[in-house]
């Protein structure tokens, strides 16, 4: 399948570990860029050659839609926005799923909770305080914080929405899992997705980062998400990072065999010795370093909920530290 020529994919260093990420412009009326890539200089001048490079400019922006709200797509809608602002009424309007949309109009509020939600899982894993990362409140939110910031105003997308462009209309389909507010965006004309980080080609989605202890689970939320790409056989994929996927329905096969065997590996760790977060952690996931710690105990928490509802696994808490046993 031939990708059409108003699309052009810019791709856009960032600081973060998974490298870079992928920006996608499409020409005509109106001029779309689908992600930002991160508030970061080195981010900011690779958008604008790759715009130079289509003919384009900052300016030649009327529509910025979001996959999701990480920072690593969305840090640059405020500087676009701004470039944009003398338009007057016609300026540069942002879209984002509502789900996702505190991410990117209260930045800074967002950050923080998060990193208190990083921290409190570190807490109730059972990781001994020499071992914890390097990973003050202060700490982080600094990092964090200087790669994106609040803007006001956003359009909300809900399933369904749809947005007129020059190589069909873009359908929205919500996929909570990767985030809880994340979309693929539909081209049935030109038989084409962007897929956020919903469908990555060679790298996992990790659904449990944005874990929330009280309500669903994302790995859960997920694996349903990733059915509904099942009715996208033989479109091309245009992901968040990395190559294009051209063969959706053997990605979405392979990723939900690696879901399986993750699963099955979780419950043969377990048995009648309660086993913290952090030991399981250990045993799936093996050396991982201090920076991988978070993701690794939110999968590991994700995998052990979803045991313990299907009947597999008791988790139990003692002094604020969890810890599971099989039930078996
Ligand atoms: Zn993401």
């Amino acid at each position: 399948m031939e990708i059409p020529r108003e699309i052009h994919r810019i791709e856009i260093p960032t600081p973060f570990a998974v490298g870079s990420m992928n920006s996608y412009l499409i020409e005509g009326d109106p001029v779309i860029l689908i992600d930002t890539g991160p508030r970061t200089d080195e981010a900011l001048s690779r958008l604008r050659k790759g715009l130079i490079r289509a003919g384009y400019t900052l300016e030649d922006i009327d529509r910025v839609l979001l996959t999701h709200g990480h920072v690593d797509h969305t840090g640059l809608a405020g500087t676009i926005v701004r470039e944009n602002e003398h338009k007057g009424d016609s300026s540069t309007g942002v879209s984002i799923h509502e789900a996702d949309s505190n991410r990117v109009t209260e930045y800074e509020n967002f950050t923080k909770e998060r990193v208190q939600s990083y921290n409190h899982i570190i807490e109730i894993a059972g990781v001994r305080t020499d071992e914890r990362p390097h990973m003050t409140a202060g700490y982080l939110e600094t990092y964090f914080l200087k790669f994106g910031e609040s803007i006001p105003d956003v359009f909300l997308l809900e399933e369904g929405t749809t947005i007129k462009t020059s190589i069909g209309t873009l359908r929205t389909m919500w996929v909570p899992g990767h985030s809880l507010g994340s979309c693929c965006f539909v081209c049935k004309e030109s038989k084409i997705a962007f897929s956020g980080d919903h469908i990555l080609g060679t790298i996992s989605s990790n659904p449990s980062l944005d874990y929330d202890i009280s309500e669903q689970i994302s790995m859960v939320s997920y694996m349903e998400s990733l059915k509904r790409m099942e009715s996208l056989s033989g479109y091309t994929v245009l992901p968040g990072h990395r190559d294009i996927v051209t063969d959706l329905s053997r990605r979405v096969f392979e990723l939900q065999a690696e879901y399986q065997l993750k699963l099955d590996q979780m419950r043969d760790f377990l048995s009648s010795q309660p086993r913290t977060l952090y030991w399981l952690s250990r045993k799936q996931f093996g050396d991982y370093d201090a920076n991988s710690m978070v993701l690794a105990l939110a999968e590991t928490f994700d995998l052990l909920r979803i045991l313990e509802r299907r009947g597999e696994a008791v988790i139990g808490e003692n002094d604020g530290i969890l810890a599971a046993i099989s039930s078996s």
